[in-house]
């Protein structure tokens, strides 16, 4: 281990204050410990945020949600208000990690939580999104878990996250706050694809802190769900996932939201299925024809050709569970 100072403010100006001064905030503590065990990390400051009051979930006046950065994992997972309007939500956190790590990750961690690329994390491979400029291991390297859409010459990692996939599906925003004071980016517009600068992961300014995800109004009725495919059943990253919210009224598909996951080095909204879904009525011909669409412009690697049939089969099959008619 290498030497750090360690404060926990419990106020949120103070916090921000020591952020701003270099601080490297800590939660659940179940990204940073690691990278920081693996030297991947080495922040001279560690601020702990577990004490600030950023908790709670509340349904917003404009028929929303809105939930703390701190509440963790499994309290957001079977919270009455997510379980019943946003069982997408409940999905993918139950689908993530194990309990002991759902009891103690936040849900502003589990956003901003770093790829589980292999090379990332060895630091004696090359790596640009750890050091700028070293090269990319995973390129030339054993890929098979790497992403097949939004990569760059830069980076081919994927965002690990199953959460964050099923908030872009939903639209959400995420509240920041920072010295300079408070805002709100959306979701698909925080998460930064790798393109040039892969080290820089979102649209987080020096200091900056989430305080809360909100999810937007969203016509009713609704459904939802999330479906992951993965190596093995439990604690483990998706080879791919899908979530799907519809709108379905009188017959017809009115709005259709699909994100992906496992395959992008950002969650992955999927245009081109929603596009082939609105304003149709539901079929098992229509799933099959939209989900077609899923891996449209995937750029494989060498060992991960198998994501490109692997989502299109995913997107389907979810499309039949939330859509109905099997
Ligand atoms: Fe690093 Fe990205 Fe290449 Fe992985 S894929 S080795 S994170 S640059």
């Amino acid at each position: 281990m290498f030497p750090f100072t360690y404060t926990r403010p419990t106020s949120t100006p103070d916090a921000l204050a020591a952020g701003a001064s270099g601080g490297r905030y800590i939660a659940g503590g179940t990204t940073l410990v690691d990278l920081m065990r693996q030297t991947v990390e080495r922040p001279d400051s560690v601020v702990d945020i577990a004490g600030l009051p950023l908790g709670g979930i509340t349904a917003t006046r404009g028929g929303g949600l809105r939930i703390g950065a701190l509440v963790s994992m499994s309290d957001a997972a079977r919270h009455r208000l997510v379980r019943t309007a946003y069982p997408v939500i409940s999905q993918a956190l139950e689908l993530s990690a194990s309990p002991q790590l759902r009891n103690m990750a936040s849900i502003g961690g589990n956003v901003l939580q770093r790829t589980r690329c292999t090379y990332f994390r060895d630091v004696t491979a090359a790596c640009n999104k750890r050091e700028p400029g070293s090269g990319c291991a995973a390129r030339g390297g054993w890929n098979r878990t790497h992403a097949i859409l939004g990569t760059s010459e830069a980076c081919v990692a994927t965002h690990p996250s199953d959460l964050a996939v099923a908030l872009i599906a939903l639209d959400a925003t995420v509240h920041l706050a920072g010295v300079d004071g408070a805002r709100r980016v959306a979701l698909g517009d925080f998460l930064l694809p790798p393109g040039t600068t892969p080290d820089r992961e979102h649209d987080l300014r020096p200091g900056e802190l989430i305080t809360a995800v909100e999810i937007p109004a969203h016509p009713r009725p609704l459904s939802s769900g999330y479906l992951k495919v993965r190596d093995r059943q439990s604690y483990e990253f998706a080879l791919t996932s899908a979530a799907v919210v519809l709108h379905i009224a009188d017959g017809v598909i009115r709005t259709a939201r699909v994100a992906a996951g496992g395959v992008g080095t950002v969650p992955w909204r999927l245009h081109a299925v929603e596009r082939e879904l609105v304003g149709r009525r539901p079929s098992p011909p229509l799933w099959e024809r939209a989900a077609r669409h899923a891996a449209d412009g995937a750029r494989p690697l060498t060992h991960n050709g198998f994501k490109t049939g692997l989502l299109e089969r995913t997107v389907e099959r979810q499309l039949r569970t939330v859509g109905g008619l099997r």
